[in-house]
């Protein structure tokens, strides 16, 4: 896991840099869900993909409307800068039934921080999803998948994944597709970044593809239900 969180780390941290200083536009009241979640499945295969750095503006759009389409539900890790910047589609993300989960405020590598810097990156962006979703629960990601012995002082889980998808490469949307379907298996957390178009249409086919296969998909906290998962660590 170590691992491909190093190998993550170069693409996030240009992704990280990106990000710009927004307004903070908090919703009056949290949003209810508006879709059911469809029912699980305890005895077939399911599988959770997750969307790490957004909301973004011009594919978190598309992203919704194709996994509503397939009625599939997924786990979006999102940036606190990001959710002040475009507030409308975090709302929408909840709306739709989908988790959403703690990846920082502004996306720095946490293994470098001190405690109570970790401690405020994570609080003030955990404030933020409580705005938006009143059932939200506490689940962080680390950006670049880097860390030190220090996040286990903090009461929260860490979600890493089982399969990367290095859509972070640059990787064409048939690359994605590939790597996915030939390193995926029941229970997996697989990680994607829903900032580019070629992640946007690898999905389009990887989640059909999956259906016929029988995988139901489910958030991270219904995944932990039912399978133990290694990729989820602090829990
Ligand atoms: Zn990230």
């Amino acid at each position: 896991m170590k691992k491909n969180g190093f190998n993550a780390c170069f693409i996030c941290l240009m992704i990280g840099m990106i990000g710009c200083v927004g307004f903070l536009m908090l919703p009056d009241s949290v949003f209810l869900k508006e879709i059911s979640v469809p029912e699980v499945d305890e005895h077939t295969s399911m599988i959770a993909f997750t969307f790490d750095d957004g909301p973004n503006n011009v594919y978190t759009e598309e992203l919704l409307v194709l996994l509503q389409e397939e009625q599939a539900i997924v786990t979006f890790f999102l940036m606190g800068e990001h959710m002040e910047e475009y507030p409308t589609l975090v709302e929408s993300i909840v709306k739709s039934g989908h988790q959403i989960a703690n990846h920082t405020y502004s996306h720095p590598n946490v293994e470098y921080l001190e405690l109570e810097e970790i401690e405020e990156e994570l609080a003030s962006t955990q404030r933020m999803l409580e705005a938006f979703d009143s059932e939200v629960v506490p689940l962080f990601r680390p950006p670049y998948g880097c860390y030190s012995e220090l996040l286990f002082k903090l009461e929260i889980p860490v979600a890493l994944w089982n399969v990367d998808s290095s859509d972070w490469e640059g990787t064409s949307s048939s690359e994605i597709y590939t790597k996915v379907m030939n390193e995926v298996s029941d229970g997996d957390i697989v990680v994607f970044h829903d900032d580019n178009k070629e992640t946007i249409e690898a999905i389009r086919l990887l989640i059909p593809e999956l259906k016929k296969q029988g995988y139901q998909f489910v958030d991270i906290t219904t995944l932990l239900k039912y399978k133990s998962s290694e990729a989820v660590l602090n829990k």
